[in-house]
């Protein structure tokens, strides 16, 4: 059976009902089911091909994977490897830091680079083997099911039809456009952002280096990521200028990106349609409240990153493994309980996860926006002057003090691992 495809009835009821079948909710479901709970993990797409996602998987995703036993099939899937932290401007060299040399003790020193879709695949096909797992695709969350001042599942639509879910947890995994965050008091803090990315993707040649490749420029700032037959390349561009570049056309365009990455010149002619250049809208918000009764949000739900960094798939691991090491006993328990669905868990333990998690998620927030304000909106600003950075600021990012970007970034300011 492929790993998307799920046999068998829609259940009507489960212990943990997961909206949303991306890092956070594939990886909670998979480590609940791995300790008895049963899961219910619905996702409203037939597959994880989506385009347009992360893929920079971090030294502390690798320790979990490793503590699932899947390093092996992971490997497999890797594309590429980034063993150190790359900037320039189109001046030259800027930064350059091994990873190795900041955190000697780590298991790991490379962020590997896999399909997020792969990554899925493969958590999929190992949650399978606990028959407390359960994946519904093509399964949309509409709402939740309120009773007794709490949430007592979800409703949600397949195959044309309305079902209910009833479970003692629910959990909105549902990403950065999720519904069920208007279930949650409190609002969202928004940290705003000036910037937007635009994705597109290039030929790899022979001989080209496996690591990922990042220049900041005059008009913006090109990443390029290794995914082994192409590059899958990000321009920064400022916030909201996608139509105006747009309407400058693609010759444009293309004379735009060769200009910040002279390496790309000979590739971008192959860029023959707008459709093949995809927005995303940057944005860093989270939560004041990560939970209510009965229901909990993890992942980009409780809060959106920006892609700096690329720590999105890591902090949404990171708070499915919390999750998990925190109520899996709780949930258990009340798994045993013939009137499980009368209660809810209790809220100070669910409030656990926001207090174990959100001091680290705040504080990469915070960096990651002063990055984008201070740094990367500089690209931006209209200049005929070659982006060079003043003498003090170069001597900075030359000093021991660009070890704190692989300690934020890579190694993350709170890795978790899988309790025994
Ligand atoms: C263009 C782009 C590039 C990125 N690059 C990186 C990177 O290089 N590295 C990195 O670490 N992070 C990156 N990120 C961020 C990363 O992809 C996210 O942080 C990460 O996927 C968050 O995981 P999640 O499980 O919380 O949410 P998501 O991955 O967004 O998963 C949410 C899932 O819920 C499903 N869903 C939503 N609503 C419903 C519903 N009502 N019913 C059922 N299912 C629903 C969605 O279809 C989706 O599959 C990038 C993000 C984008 C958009």
């Amino acid at each position: 059976m492929d790993a998307t495809t799920e046999a068998g009835a829609a259940p009507d009821s489960t212990t943990v009902a997961i909206s949303g079948g991306g890092p956070a909710g594939v990886m909670l479901g998979l480590l609940l089911a791995r300790a008895g709970v049963e899961v219910v993990v619905l996702e409203k797409h037939a597959d994880f091909l989506r385009d347009f996602r992360g893929d920079t998987v971090h030294p502390s995703t690798q320790v979990v994977l490793q503590q699932l036993g899947l390093l092996d099939e992971f490997d497999a899937l890797v594309r590429g490897r980034m063993s150190a932290i790359d900037f320039g401007t189109s001046e030259g060299p800027l930064v350059h830091q091994e990873l190795a040399e900041v955190n000697r003790r780590h298991p790991f020193h490379t962020v590997a680079l896999a399909p997020q879709w792969d990554l899925l695949d493969l958590l999929v096909r190992h949650a399978r083997q606990y028959p407390a797992f359960t994946l519904l695709m093509e399964a949309e969350t509409t709402r939740v099911v309120r009773d007794r001042g709490g949430v007592r599942g979800l409703r949600y639509r397949k195959d044309g039809a309305e079902h209910e879910l009833r479970a003692v947890l629910t959990v909105d995994a549902e990403g950065r456009h999720s519904v069920l965050r208007s279930e949650l008091p409190g609002g969202i803090v928004e940290l705003g952002s000036p910037i937007d990315v635009l994705w597109f993707r290039i030929a790899r040649h022979e001989g080209d280096p496996s690591d990922l490749r990042g220049v900041l420029g005059r008009g913006g700032a090109v990443v390029a990521i290794n995914r082994r037959d192409y590059w899958q390349v990000a321009l920064i561009v400022a916030k909201g200028s996608d139509a105006a570049i747009r309407a400058a056309g693609l010759p444009a365009f293309r004379e735009r990106v060769g200009g910040i990455a002279p390496w790309m010149r000979d590739r971008l002619d192959a860029i023959g349609d707008w459709d093949e250049v995809k927005l995303l809208s940057v944005t860093i918000e989270r939560l004041r409240e990560w939970s209510a009764p009965g229901i909990l949000a993890i992942g980009d739900a409780a809060h959106t990153m920006s892609p700096m960094g690329g720590i999105g798939i890591n902090l949404a691991v990171g708070d499915a493994v919390a999750t998990a090491n925190l109520l899996g006993l709780p949930l258990l328990e009340a798994q045993a309980d013939p009137d499980r669905f009368a209660r809810t868990l209790n809220p100070a333990l669910l409030d656990r996860v926001q207090r174990r998690r959100e001091w680290a998620t705040v504080l990469t927030q915070r960096i990651q926006a002063f990055g984008q304000d201070r740094v990367l909106a500089l690209t931006l600003k209209p200049s005929a002057r070659p982006l060079s950075p003043p003498a003090p600021v170069r001597a900075l990012l030359r000093s021991p003090i660009t070890r704190l970007l692989p300690t934020v970034f890579v190694y993350g300011l709170r890795p978790e691992r899988i309790a025994a």
